[in-house]
Formats: structure tokens, sequence, C-alpha cells
């Protein structure tokens, strides 16, 4: 949900700004952000699938943790090596961290 209110602020504000503001914040659907999720344009910043990383859901959400913690003066940090992905198959797959090729 967090996440979720962060993207969808990010997503008004960019439709909402000038046009000139809109390529240098989009490239290839994504909205480019710093490690910190800022977006080029100020005080504005994109969590979750709109932005780089794995399109997953704890992803965003910490993502969108983050933003609030710097947001409040705090120092925020996601661990983009250290999220678990899962596959729904049966027997269901999951794994986290580097791969050896990595
Ligand atoms: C079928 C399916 C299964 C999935 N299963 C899993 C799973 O098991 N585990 C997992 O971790 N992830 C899963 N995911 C991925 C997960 O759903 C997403 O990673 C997650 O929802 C991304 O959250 P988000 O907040 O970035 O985007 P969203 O959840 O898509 O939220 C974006 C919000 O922004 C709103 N919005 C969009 N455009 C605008 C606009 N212009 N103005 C205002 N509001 C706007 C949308 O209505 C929406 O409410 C699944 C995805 C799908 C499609």
């Amino acid at each position: 949900m967090i996440g979720s209110s962060f993207q969808s602020a990010a997503c008004r504000t960019l439709q909402t700004s000038a046009p000139k503001c809109r390529p240098q914040a989009r490239r290839q659907g994504f909205i480019d952000v710093d490690k910190n999720c800022r977006t080029g344009l100020p005080r504005v910043y994109a969590v979750g699938d709109v932005v780089r990383g794995p399109m997953l859901a704890h992803k965003g959400e910490d993502e969108g943790v983050m933003v609030a913690e710097i947001i409040a003066g705090q120092h925020g940090h996601v661990n983009y090596d250290a999220i678990p992905w899962v596959i729904y198959t049966a027997p269901e797959i999951a794994w986290v961290g580097k791969t050896s090729n990595s």
C-alpha cells in the first residue's frame, strides 16, 4: 500500500509536470531513479514496478519504506542483493542472493 501510494503520486506528478520534464524522468516505460528512488524531479520519488529492479510486491514495499524513512530524515536503504524471488509452481521454487554467475 505504501509503495502504491508513492508510485501513484509520482505518476500523477510526472503526468501533470511540464512536458520537458517527462523525457528526463522516463526511459523505456520506466521512471529513472537513483539508489534512493529519487526521480529527476525535486521531491518526487518513485517505487515499485515502475522503477528498475524485480517487479515484486515486497521489493516495492521495501522501497516505499525506504522513501518514507528518507523523507522523515532517517537513513533508508534497500539491499537489492537480498530480495527473495519465488515462482509459484508445484513444487514452489525460491531463491535469494547472487547466483554463481553474478
Ligand atoms: C498476476 C500477478 C501475480 C503476481 N504475483 C506476485 C507474487 O506472488 N509475489 C510478488 O511479490 N509479486 C507478485 N506480483 C507482482 C506485484 O503485484 C507487483 O510487483 C506489485 O503490485 C507492484 O506494486 P506497485 O505499487 O509498484 O504497483 P501496483 O500494485 O500496480 O500499484 C500501482 C497503483 O498505481 C495506480 N496508478 C497507475 N497509474 C496511475 C495514474 N496515472 N494515476 C494514479 N494512479 C495510477 C494503479 O491503479 C495502482 O493502484 C504479481 C503480479 C501479477 C500481475
